[in-house]
């Protein structure tokens, strides 16, 4: 197999990401001993607590070994020109370059997702399990894996021969038409998410009539929101874990509360969590990330337009025909270290984009609801409570409990 020096840099690209992801949960399990603040310390009680450290220690040994058989599999496959073997695989079936690419791509992805299953089921129903957060079926898992691999299927395969057909069709510019096709793309899927994608893997019902639903337009009206959508999810069929979101904008803007978050908390909190949800709207929080994904989603189009042509991004990959999914794999994988970058600036944002959301619900409703709140659903999930500060700036897109608590006690 032919090898350029940008094979080696990739290698290189992938080790170093491992490592450097495994050198971050190290410091962040150092901390799991850590004595909690003062303000935390009604959050768990000592069993709780003991519990909680445990379940973190699973995790973390769970992704040391997951992320850790990946990348040797990740590396073998380059290595050992798996990807040279998969094209000539395909181009045996087939030369046409739409359905070629939608091969190559297809058994790749074929490939991991059957490795990746046992881990995925050792997570849901080992870890999660043993915790007593698993509440999902043999048979939700099977159908959730099934309906998502078809999704992916239908969605991402269009998505890659509308690119291709735009490559074939306009040249060098290829990437201003693919820019405004995922903008749509995007934009329908903001939209209409909660209409389209929800009702295949879970059941909404609108909140019934009462004083919780009472209590919730209360709230709009106060601040001059106008919400027709309220939706409750059957959370509780996955997991014990309570959530709580905002979809769509316009007409199609909805507030969707888990099931289980309706259980856990009481009306003042519920109205609280809502409070910050409404928060992100108020602040524009949802235009501001729509708009940022299309400009990174811009600017790495962009990029891949300069790059896509050269056969060395193919090669890099050990591609000895260069083709255009052979060297989106190899951009791909180039270009991470700077969708890490974009990812680091991204939860950065949407960290500060929380405080002014809970900053909102204290202003427009108040602290301790959504105080006690927080404290409930960090109890009901185990989180970490005590992160390393590293940690939560690569990974965190919300704040740690303590910071949020501290901001709204202020
Ligand atoms: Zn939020």
């Amino acid at each position: 197999m032919e090898k350029n020096t940008l094979f080696y840099v990739i290698l290189a690209i992938l080790v170093t990401q491992y490592l450097a992801h495994q050198f971050l949960e190290y410091l962040n399990a150092k901390r799991f001993q850590s004595t909690l603040p003062p303000e935390l310390a009604d959050v768990f009680d000592e069993n709780e607590y003991r519990k909680s450290q445990q379940y973190k220690r699973a995790n973390y040994k769970f992704g040391l070994i997951s992320d850790g058989f990946s990348l040797v599999l990740t590396v073998c496959f380059l290595v050992l020109g798996g990807f040279e073997w998969v094209d000539r695989l395909t181009r045996s079936i087939t030369e046409d370059t739409i359905p070629m690419a939608l091969l190559f791509f297809g058994i790749i992805m074929f490939g991991s997702a059957l490795l990746g299953l046992p881990f995925s089921y050792y997570k849901t129903f080992v870890i999660e399990g043993e915790y007593g957060f698993n509440k999902t079926t043999k048979s939700t898992f099977l159908s959730d894996k099934i309906k998502g691999t078809l999704l992916t299927l239908v969605l991402g395969g269009g998505m890659l021969a509308l690119f291709i057909l735009f490559y074939i069709s306009t040249g060098r510019n290829f990437w201003i038409y693919m820019w405004v096709a995922v903008g749509v793309f995007i934009l329908f899927i903001n939209l209409f998410y909660s209409r389209l994608i929800v009702p295949l893997f879970n059941k909404q019902t609108p909140l019934e009539e009462g004083s919780l639903k009472k209590s919730i337009e209360d709230y709009a009206k106060k601040v001059g929101f106008e919400l027709q959508n309220i939706f409750v999810i059957d959370g509780s069929k996955r997991s014990t874990k309570a959530n709580a979101y905002f979809s769509g904008f316009g007409k199609e803007k909805r507030i969707t509360l888990f099931d289980t978050l309706i259980n856990d908390l009481n009306e003042d909190e519920i109205v609280a969590v809502l409070a910050h949800e409404v928060g992100h709207y108020k602040r524009k929080h949802i235009i501001a990330n729509l708009f940022a994904s299309l400009f990174t989603t811009g600017v790495t189009l962009f990029i891949l337009s300069l790059f896509i042509n050269h056969p060395e991004i193919s090669l890099a990959i050990g591609v000895s025909t260069p083709s255009f999914h052979a060297a989106l794999v190899g951009f791909a994988l180039l270009y991470s270290p700077i969708s890490e970058i974009t990812g680091l600036i991204m939860n950065y944002l949407s960290r500060r984009f929380e405080f002014q959301a809970d900053n909102f619900a204290k202003r427009t409703f108040a602290a301790s609801p959504l105080i006690s709140s927080l404290k409930k659903l960090s109890k009901k999930s185990l989180s970490n409570l005590t992160p390393h500060p590293a940690y939560v700036f690569v990974h965190y897109s919300h704040p740690p409990l303590i910071e949020r608590i501290r901001n709204l006690k202020a």
